[in-house]
């Protein structure tokens, strides 16, 4: 999924260059700018709480408003962020903005969202990484507790006594853990014992089908239910119709999150739907879409 959608974008990048060397260069310079000239932006993403249709979370997701090739999603930059090395700097301001919107959302309609950001594996081998998100939460004066970091199972397979450390490092900080796109990562059960989990978030992959596919959907309430037994919360990825949702309801999944309910938006946007009540929540047949 993830490869065939970066054929088509990193063109950017590869055309009329020879190699993929030269193409790294390339970004990793553009990349370096990028970062002074403050051309990455958060765009935030609700998570509908199906208990209560409420929206109490968000997802931050990043964007590059690229000066000639205009906004460009995470797949064009992201993974070669992560090779150069250059994704520890992206993800210190991506926590820092994550911060800062948080400060900035206090007395507005924004006021009870947490933030969820997502850090890669690469970002946890910095070993001065705990001690920015503490920085940006003092600087910002933020509740821990509303800084939410996703994480995918990557880490659960390479430095996992390295990783284990600094996941309890964030814990103690006060901080929610999420599993990312969960149950595609070729990892162990292992880890939900071993790891201070909060909540899993099912991948997209098993959502999309969830209501034409039994195997999809044996799979979702298993994940679900597996989930609760062990005092875990659970997301539901992708979620993009009425009949998912309502499936997601039934079997007692906690939060939903797709374009069904908002793609993401930016701040501006977040603010004035919640204001006018414009997202589709489930609780108005005439809402939303
Ligand atoms: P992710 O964390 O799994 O984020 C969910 C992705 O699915 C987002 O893509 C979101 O726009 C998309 N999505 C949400 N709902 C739906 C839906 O109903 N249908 C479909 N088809 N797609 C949906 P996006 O924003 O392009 O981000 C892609 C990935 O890039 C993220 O996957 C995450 O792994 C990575 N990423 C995004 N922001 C950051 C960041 O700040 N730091 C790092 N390290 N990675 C990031
Ligand atoms: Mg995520
Ligand atoms: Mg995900
Ligand atoms: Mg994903």
């Amino acid at each position: 999924r993830a490869k065939s959608q970066g054929r088509n974008t990193y063109q950017f990048y590869t055309e009329g260059m020879q190699d993929r060397e030269v193409m790294r260069l390339e970004l990793d310079k553009d990349l370096s700018q990028a970062l002074a000239n403050n051309e990455f932006v958060l765009f935030y993403q609700p998570q509908l709480d199906l208990a209560t249709g409420e929206i109490n979370s968000v997802e931050a997701l990043i964007r590059w408003q690229h000066p000639r090739r205009g906004m460009l999603a995470p797949i064009e930059f992201i993974p070669l962020a992560e090779e150069s090395g250059r994704i520890t700097e992206i993800g210190r301001w991506v926590v820092l903005a994550a911060c800062r919107q948080l400060a900035q959302w206090r007395g507005t309609p924004c006021e009870q969202l947490r933030v969820a950001v997502n850090l890669s594996g690469r970002e946890l081998d910095d070993e001065s990484l705990i001690d920015h998100i503490r920085e940006a939460l003092v600087s910002e004066n933020i509740d821990p507790g509303k800084l939410e970091v996703e994480l995918t199972e990557e880490i659960f397979i390479q430095n996992i006594e390295h990783n284990l450390s600094q996941l309890s490092r964030l814990r103690e900080l006060g901080i929610q853990l999420a599993i990312d796109d969960f149950g595609v990562g070729y990892s162990s059960l292992g880890y939900l014992r071993d790891f201070p989990v909060d909540l899993l978030k099912i991948d997209r992959s098993f959502i999309t089908n969830v209501t034409e596919r039994h195997d999809d959907a044996v799979i979702t309430r298993a994940v679900i239910n597996l989930a609760h037994n062990l005092g875990i919360q659970v997301v539901a990825e992708g979620v993009e119709t009425e009949d998912q949702l309502n499936f997601l309801k039934a079997h007692r999944c906690n939060l939903a999150q797709g374009y069904l309910i908002s793609r993401p938006i930016p701040p501006a946007d977040l603010a004035k739907a919640l204001t006018e009540g414009t997202l589709f929540t489930g609780q108005h047949a005439d809402s939303g879409l």
